[in-house]
């Protein structure tokens, strides 16, 4: 049992070498840049040179639709990923880069936790490799370029109303979010209104993550729309010849920053996009690289497995070229009593039949996976607290609808306590079941991908989109952007768009208030609800508990 905080864990253990870390997956030392002791960039060069090996197995552990303090996705990958390696395989996995900004509002960090965690975590959570810095730069650079060609007499006849290219920061400051630039005269260039975003909102991440190389990261970057002009055509980031400075800009960012876990298997971290307005997976780069060097690649999806595997599926797999061989569900008893109506004061008692009704939603989580044509093993990851008879209840669920539910103890114990699941993930992933297939065709209309995914992943009778909305859809149709694929935007809470339906909700309708063109990224993004791109901090933020010890080490963060 863990009386520790994740910090002190973190802290007490021994980090290999990052050398030794590469060599267990081949990596050459001269094909690692490090940076310091424990942590290194996979050199381009070397990645390139992989191309012809054969992939491993791919598997993707998602969640069942979470409470709020998140059911231990990252928890449960960084465990897997530890006990398929106790078990003698070669494993890696690969997770996001954290998002400075939040870590300073509410506890919680993107490292895992417990005895299931990515070290050193203080960096990962904090400046890392300086990836974020770089996009940061790199979108600004982009932001500082359309107001000075506006000031230097506007060639491309900008319309200064229909800048749509922000600002962003990797910060939680909500005094941003709307703001007006260029006030203060004549040489300050022409006010207008405008805004800060957070940086893990920007396109600039999520063209980062789904680039296959420099060359097509710079395509993308071109591809981008930054504002429109009075007759509404659109004008691109290449015609500011804005994509190559860009580029150099982000050339480090794109390489794949290797780190270990607490049991040194190896952990490729990169890329942190947004799971609501972009497709919330780490870079394609690092996934593709971590196929080519390991046997077994455990990768997380943000939010639940409605959003976060059916993006992962739908867009980064079918971009990519990717196919999943095993999913892995992770469910928890409190977010099972949750989904069964159980208020959040009341998760630690004992609720077998809320635990019951709270498996539908588990269910039609399994069934949707099922339909992508990847098997499907749940894993109960533990917490203090589950009673034999609840992890008996859902047990005897998930066999009833041709699945298993594994518990798993990697946060308490580490890798000793998840073999089980490893086990049944390698045999799972090995056994040549999975016939991958993404949910609707490239050629299918914009409005009835939406449709597809309401129907068939929400379970909705329809979707709800104004007039304005679809011929919005049809005219991308006709410029050209008919064949993405569809980013949903909507609560990770419940399959529909009210955060407090849980459960297995039928009977609802999914309304469209807002698409977005990610012409760089390459993605649609449809927005049902409210979705916060620069959030705030909380009125305690954590903030005022981080600081440095006696011995300089950092404290209060988780
Ligand atoms: P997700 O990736 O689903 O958002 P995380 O893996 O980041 O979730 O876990 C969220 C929080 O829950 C972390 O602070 C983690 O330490 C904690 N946590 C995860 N699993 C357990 C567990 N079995 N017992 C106690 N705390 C846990
Ligand atoms: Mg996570």
């Amino acid at each position: 049992m863990s009386h520790l905080t994740d910090i002190e864990i973190a802290r007490a253990a021994r980090a290999k070498p990052i050398q030794d870390i590469g060599a267990s997956l081949g990596i050459p030392p001269e094909h690692l840049l490090p940076y310091g002791h424990d942590k290194a960039k996979v050199d381009q060069g070397f990645i390139t040179s992989l191309s012809d090996r054969p992939n491993g197995k791919l598997i993707l552990v998602t969640a069942i639709n979470p409470t709020p303090a998140g059911e231990g996705k990252t928890t449960t990958t960084v465990g897997l990923g530890d006990g398929l390696s106790r078990i003698g395989k070669k494993a890696a996995i690969c997770i996001r880069e954290a998002s400075l900004g939040p870590n300073f509002g509410m506890k919680g960090g993107a490292a895992g936790g417990g005895h299931a965690q990515v070290i050193p975590m203080e960096d990962m959570n904090l400046h890392f490799t300086g990836d974020f810095h770089a996009i940061t730069s790199a979108h600004n650079l982009l932001s500082a370029m359309i107001d000075n060609h506006i000031y230097w007499g506007n060639e491309l006849e900008i319309d200064e109303r229909r800048v749509v290219w922000r600002r962003v920061l990797d910060m939680n400051d909500r005094a941003l979010r709307d703001v007006v630039t260029s006030l203060g005269g004549v040489a300050n260039g022409f006010p207008r209104q405008t805004g800060f975003d957070i940086t893990v909102a920007s396109e600039v991440m999520a063209i980062l993550c789904l680039a296959s190389d420099l060359q097509d990261l710079q395509r993308r970057l071109g591809d981008m729309i930054v504002a429109y002009r009075r007759d509404r055509s659109p004008i691109y980031a290449r015609d500011l010849k804005a994509d190559g400075a860009m580029t150099v800009l982000l050339k480090d960012a794109m390489q794949p920053n290797l780190v270990q876990t607490l049991e040194h298997t190896p952990a490729f971290v990169h890329g942190g996009p947004f799971a609501n307005i972009a497709h919330g997976c780490n870079s394609v780069i690092a996934t593709t690289t971590a196929l080519k060097l390991a046997d077994y690649v455990v990768t997380e999806a943000g939010f639940g497995a409605d959003l976060g595997a059916e993006k992962f599926m739908n867009i980064k797999c079918r971009k990519a070229g990717l196919s999943p061989d095993c999913v892995v569900l992770v469910a928890t008893i409190r977010a099972m009593k949750m989904n069964g109506g159980v208020a959040k004061a009341d998760l630690g008692a004992e609720n077998v039949s809320a635990v019951e009704s709270g498996c539908a939603n588990l269910g039609r989580h399994i069934e949707n996976l099922k339909s992508f044509g990847v098997p499907v093993v749940v894993g109960i990851n533990h917490f203090t607290g589950d009673t034999e008879a609840e992890i008996a209840a859902v047990q005897a669920y998930v066999a009833g609808q041709g699945a298993e539910a594994v518990v798993c103890c990697h946060w308490a114990e580490g890798s000793r306590g998840i073999t089980d699941l490893a086990t049944r993930v390698a045999a799972l992933a090995d056994s040549g079941q999975a016939q991958f297939a993404p949910l609707y065709g490239d050629e299918m209309p914009l409005f009835d991908k939406i449709d597809c995914i309401a129907k068939r992943i929400y379970r909705a009778d329809e979707v709800l989109a104004p007039t304005a909305i679809r011929d919005q859809l049809r005219a991308w149709e006709e410029a050209g952007y008919g064949h993405l694929p569809i980013c949903m935007a909507k609560t990770q809470y419940s399959f529909s768009t009210d955060p407090n339906l849980r459960g297995a909700p039928t009977g609802h309708s999914l309304p469209v208030r807002e698409v977005r063109l990610s012409a760089g990224a390459g993605f649609v993004v449809a927005i049902c609800g409210d979705i916060m791109t620069m959030p705030g901090l909380p009125r305690v933020p954590s903030a005022e508990k981080i600081m440095l010890n006696d011995a300089g080490a950092v404290t209060g963060l988780f």
